[in-house]
């Protein structure tokens, strides 16, 4: 695949081919105008109804925007959260730790504190 662009001067008209790679495709963030990389195969994923019109944004502005990095208390596990979530005082748990203590809590599974 490339990109093909027609330069033309007063002497000539020539076509250009530029190989288009994973490494070589950039866009500028709309917010806070930084050039950064993007793959538009990733792009594409992330957003379904991608359209050539589309202008990503940045990796700093885009998390800040719609999601955050949670952590669990546990077992360290990081996944992505909405921005909208409500952070517990007592920190997150990802889902296999929750789901694990609702196990316990059920008797279904013995957990690591048993005090008779
Ligand atoms: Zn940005
Ligand atoms: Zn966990």
């Amino acid at each position: 695949m490339y990109v093909k662009i027609t330069v033309d001067d007063e002497f000539a008209t020539q076509d250009i081919e530029i190989e288009l790679n994973a490494h070589n495709i950039y866009a500028k963030c709309p917010k806070c105008g930084k050039e950064f990389q993007v793959d538009p195969i990733e792009w594409a994923h992330d957003f379904p109804e991608f359209n050539w019109g589309h202008r990503p944004f940045c990796d700093e502005c885009s998390n800040r925007k719609s999601s955050l990095t949670a952590r669990c208390t546990r077992c360290g596990h990081i996944w992505n959260i909405s921005a909208k979530k409500v952070i517990p005082k007592s920190g997150f748990l990802c889902w296999d730790c929750s789901y694990r203590d609702k196990l316990i809590k059920k008797g279904i599974l013995k957990g690591g504190k048993e005090n008779g």
